[in-house]
């Protein structure tokens, strides 16, 4: 039982506003239930009720969706929306028949009978929004039907992929440059989470959209707390980590290989966690069922390689776990960027190593392609290790890296929460480095530390390495420390990494001055993770008080046998922030009920006495 009474009027009044509403305020409100616009959606809006073209960039999560769902429900005809993630436009139809929209797609997977249901409902003009795939759009009786009826507009979908500079290249995306001609007077909208300028100019060229606005949003995604920390026993770290802050929720955890993802599957499983692996060695059934699964169900894991990701379009996602690093902050930003959609709280949490750091250098040393591919990719790789192991705010330097400059520390990410001190590495980094070069340049770490603790190891004794001058000279620090020094030394550019031998260590040009005693360094002190209060508190305003879990778990309760008995994915029926805001207001009556955000008229008339039953029952 809760004392503090319910107070209505911290409900924002999206009732009875004193001006007049828009019409697409009115339908905001009515059938998507939200109180108000956010970022850039309002003017994005208007440009497409004016009838104009735009291209539109927004960070995942910032809501593009409703870009286009509101003006094709305004405009006369049906809004075209071309995506090329055939696996999801049930799950984004189902969502939206939710609302009372009439939505419906038309795909390949779709049986032939239901096509032509469709077909039949488009030319009744009986739809609001169909999803097609790029592919059927381009058919020429799909292009003649459309020519036949009115159409509101056409939405293009994940756009990036009619770019070849881009990683999702899609070759019937560059067939779409045809909708301009053949429907001059319908306006496009073209929509995309991917940043880079070369990617833009690109989709504008070749979907005709040089001329229209382009609406372009910040890429910070505030809801993530970015987390990196040092790997020492990674399983019982990962487990600490789900067990204190993920213990029912949906995310993904990265591994490299198959086989980790295989092992780690297994184990978290044994652990108790409703965990699946996937990669592309698994059979097309098993894949399709497991990521069915994490879709439809509430809580699942997936361990997965970077396989899985494009089309995960789950607004739930709560974590996403990296056992190895990324090869780029590129890919780092992208995987991390599936968590948290709906703009809840979400948790972006890696642990590396030294091992890491040396097989990565090595790899791409290793690697084949011409020298500038190989410069790049070792650009690309100082930049994620550069994140790792810098001490200033995470996000700053992410979205510096991405060219968005952000003058205050975010207050919630790890080195954030909990600062770093530095120590003066000088003199240890030149011990390291020094003995780097008296043992030969080909040793691995494990080696060199020794050397510099003085072991007497038959293996030292055999290469004479007892009579260097290093030897013992380094007794000052554990061998963790030492460990800690080689990570950084190789991670900031000062040791290469043979890639021949067995992780030997050698100097370069960098490692001179460092060595000569020239430069100096300061190196991180490899601190605990931060505390668990913390991290809560970075989030506070939206984690839950004890006090409130028992309502939290029946709403979640409720909303699972709606999700079963409607045969729909969960967040369907209610995203988490709907949850979050009817435990935070604690609706009553039906009024109270349609204040909540994500309540419109239809999930009131659909949903609402059931959720303010178990509200009721709790507050009793
Ligand atoms: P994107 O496609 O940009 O990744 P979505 O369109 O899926 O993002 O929107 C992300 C989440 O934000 C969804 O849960 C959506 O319902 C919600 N959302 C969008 N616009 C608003 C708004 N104005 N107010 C509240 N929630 C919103
Ligand atoms: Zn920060």
């Amino acid at each position: 039982m809760r004392s503090r009474p319910f107070v209505f009027s911290e409900i924002p009044m999206n009732v009875t506003e004193p001006r007049t509403e828009t019409p697409a305020e009115q339908v905001l409100h009515s059938t998507f239930g939200y109180p108000a616009f956010r970022g850039q959606q309002q003017a994005i809006i208007d440009t497409l009720l004016a009838g104009q073209n735009c291209l539109v960039l927004m960070p995942t999560g910032g809501g593009k969706s409703l870009c286009y769902q509101i003006p094709a429900l305004l405009r006369r005809g049906v809004g075209v929306v071309v995506s090329p993630l055939i696996a999801l436009m049930q799950d984004q139809v189902d969502a939206l028949r939710e609302l009372g929209v009439r939505a419906s797609f038309l795909n390949s997977t779709l049986p032939q009978q239901e096509q032509w249901q469709v077909i039949e409902a488009l030319r009744q003009g009986e739809l609001d929004l169909l999803y097609v795939a790029p592919e059927r759009l381009n058919q020429p009786a799909t292009l003649q039907l459309l020519s036949e009826i009115p159409v509101a507009l056409f939405a293009i979908d994940e756009a990036h992929c009619v770019s070849q500079w881009g990683h999702d290249f899609r070759a019937d995306y560059l067939q779409l440059g045809v909708l301009q001609e053949r429907f001059p007077e319908v306006p496009r909208i073209a929509l995309t989470a991917t940043a880079d300028a070369n990617t833009r100019d690109e989709i504008a060229r070749r979907l005709g959209l040089e001329d229209a606005p382009h609406f372009i949003s910040g890429f910070d995604r505030p809801n993530i707390q970015y987390r990196i920390a040092q790997k020492q026993n990674p399983r019982q770290q990962l487990l600490r980590f789900l067990r204190r802050e993920h213990e029912h929720d949906a995310g993904i955890v990265y591994c490299l290989s198959r086989k980790k993802v295989e092992d780690t599957a297994a184990w978290l499983a044994q652990q108790g966690f409703d965990a699946v692996p996937y990669h592309a060695g698994l059979s097309a059934q098993e894949r399709q069922r497991n990521q069915q699964r994490f879709l439809r169900e509430d809580g699942v894991i997936v361990v997965a390689t970077i396989a899985f990701g494009m089309g995960i379009d789950k607004p739930d996602v709560r974590f996403i776990v990296h056992l190895d690093l990324p090869k780029s902050l590129e890919s780092y930003y992208q995987e991390t960027g599936r968590a948290g959609r709906d703009g809840e709280p979400a948790t972006a949490w890696m642990v590396y190593g030294l091992q890491d750091v040396i097989m990565l250098r090595q790899m791409m040393d290793s690697s084949q392609g011409s020298e500038q591919f190989k410069r790049i990719e070792r650009a690309r790789l100082d930049a994620m290790l550069g994140l790792c192991e810098i001490t200033s705010c995470r996000r700053q330097a992410l979205l510096h890296y991405f060219g968005e400059d952000s003058p205050e520390r975010c207050g919630n990410c790890d080195t954030c929460l909990q600062p770093v001190p530095t120590w003066d590495g000088t003199e240890a980094a030149r011990k390291a480095l020094s003995c780097v070069y008296r043992t030969g340049q080909r040793f691995g770490v494990a080696y060199l530390i020794d050397v510099l603790l003085g072991a007497e190891s038959d293996k030292i004794f055999q290469n004479d390495h007892h009579q260097v001058s290093t030897y013992g000279i380094g007794k000052e620090l554990s061998p963790n420390a030492w460990r800690s020094v080689f990570r950084q030394l190789v991670a900031r550019g000062y040791l290469g990494v043979d890639h021949a031998s067995y992780g030997g260590l050698f100097l370069n040009e960098k490692s001179r001055a460092l060595l000569k005693g020239e430069e100096a360094i300061a190196l991180r002190v490899d601190t605990q993770e931060p505390s668990e209060k913390a991290v809560k508190k970075a989030r506070s305003k939206h984690s839950i008080a004890d006090a409130d879990h028992t309502l939290w778990e029946a709403l979640r309760e409720c909303r699972k046998q709606l999700a079963i008995e409607n045969d729909v994915a969960p967040y369907v029926i209610f995203h988490d922030a709907s949850l979050m805001d009817m435990l935070h207001y604690r609706p009553l009556t039906e009024a109270q009920f349609l204040s909540i955000s994500g309540v419109g008229q239809s999930k009131l008339e659909k949903y609402g006495a059931a959720f303010l039953e178990v509200i009721r029952a709790h507050e009793q």
